[in-house]
This record gives structure tokens, sequence and C-alpha cells, in this order.
């Protein structure tokens, strides 16, 4: 695999693009990928390939390494700017992921009190209670939305269960205000499908349905890395720019990373 996977419960503090200094916590196997998605541009590269290991750690495991960190890290001085759930796929896929929420606002408080914590995911769980009450409670719940078509999300992001925008919209309705809308933006072919949620009609559908959702906040970005689908391309930051334009005229705050 080309891509790159994160062989520890916790890992950096890494510099991201979008979060400043992240403390990241990976709920997914080590040696491994667990997610509900298959995105073409994934940075930890296809599911098959990441089937090798399916373990995922405990909750126990999880708190001991976070616990461990935190307090060494803040001991020498260290600021962090955000704890960031990402890793090697679908953070709310643990099953704990609730009770893992819970303690980590804790430890948070503990040992580094100005640090937020964030949430990347795919939305996908968001209809269980338990997993929309806990991203409810951490400061970012940075939540993707790829596109305002089914058919453009299910070329490019792959959803691994029966994916319906319409129930995602109905599941976002308590997140109105309080969440991080996240959209990767890029052009290129896979399969011999054509994708590209770059084009006027797509943008149009994509801001629509920005405001239909109500974000605290949106997020854009294009591909960094090397991807597990080798025909895609990257977007420039003035196209992206000329498509966030009118939201953030609308006093949208949007964050664009190249
Ligand atoms: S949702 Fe995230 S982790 Fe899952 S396949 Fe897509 S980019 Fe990878």
């Amino acid at each position: 695999m080309s891509t790159i996977l994160f062989n520890q419960i916790i890992f950096g503090p890494v510099k991201s693009r979008r979060l400043g200094t992240s403390l990241g916590v990976n709920l997914s196997p080590q040696f491994g990928k667990l997610c509900s998605f298959d995105c073409l541009y994934c940075e930890c590269g296809f599911n098959e390939d990441g089937r090798k290991d399916s373990r995922i750690p405990t909750i126990e495991e999880v708190k001991l390494a976070l616990e461990t960190k935190l307090s060494d890290y803040t001991k020498n001085a260290g600021k962090i700017d955000t704890i960031t759930f990402s890793g090697n796929g679908e953070p709310t896929m643990h099953p704990k992921f609730a009770d893992i929420i819970d303690f980590t606002l804790e430890m948070r408080s503990k040992y580094a009190p100005e640090a937020k914590v964030s949430v990347l995911s795919n939305g996908s769980q968001i209809g269980k209670q338990n997993v929309a009450d806990a991203l409810l409670k951490v400061d970012n719940a940075i939540l993707k939305i790829d596109s305002a078509f089914e058919a453009t999300t299910i070329l490019m992001d792959r959803p691994q269960y029966k994916y319906s925008l319409a129930k995602l919209q109905e599941n976002l309705i308590p997140f109105k205000g309080k969440f991080v809308l996240q959209t990767m933006f890029l052009r290129g072919e896979f399969e011999g499908n054509i994708i590209d949620n770059t084009t006027k009609e797509e943008v149009d559908a994509w801001r629509v349905l920005a405001e239909k959702v109500q974000p605290r906040e949106i997020m854009i970005y294009t591909i960094d890395r090397d991807t597990p689908a080798k025909n895609l391309s990257k977007v420039s930051v003035a196209e992206m720019r000329q498509i966030a334009g009118p939201l953030m005229e609308k006093g949208y705050k949007v964050t664009i990373s190249g």
C-alpha cells in the first residue's frame, strides 16, 4: 500500500493543515484499516489493503495510552491545540466510542485545558444516539459530505452500506450550528468513471446543501498526499476560494487547505 497507517493508538503531536498542533487518537486497528467508507483518496489506503489487522484497541488501552502521552507531553511544557480522533479509519465505529469521548474530555480538562477535542468522521454512525450525543459533546465534530449527489458520493467515497443523503441530512438536524462540514474537492478517473465534484452543477448543489445542514464552520480541502486511486488530481486554492466564495459572503466561516 502506498499510503500511511498510524501504527499507534496515540500519534504525534503532528502539525495539521487544518487543526494546528494535533495529538492524534487512532481507535482503528494499528496495522490495518476499519472504515464504513472506502474513499478513493483515503490516506490510509483502500480498505482491502488494510485487512491484515482487524484488532481494535480496548477502551483500557486507549485510556492508558492517552493519559501517558498527555501527562508526559504537558509535563514537558508541550502545547497541544487539539486532540484529534482520526487514524486508520472511522473512529465512531469503535463500540466504546462514547465512553472514550467521555474520558478524553476529562483528561483534556486535567492535562491540556486549552486543547480542543476534534473528531474527523464520515457521519455514517450519527444515527446512533450514543454516537450523536458524544459528537455533540466535543469541540469540533468534523463531518464529511463530499457531494450533494449520492451518485458522486458513491463513486468517490464508496460507502460500504446503503448510503442515503436524505437520511444523513435527517441525522444532522441536531447538529445544526454545531458541527464542522468537511468536503474534499478533487477530479479524476477510477475504473472508467469520471469523478469531479467541482463542476458547476456539483458546486451549486453543494452550496445549497451546506446552507440546508447549517454547519458552524466549513473546511474544504484537496488531496495532499499519495492516494490509493492513482488518477486523481488536486484542485487549486484559487478554485476552492471561488467554490466557497458565495458562502463566505453570506457569513460562513470557511477554511481552505490546498
Ligand atoms: S472516511 Fe476517512 S478513513 Fe474512511 S475511507 Fe474515507 S478518508 Fe479514509
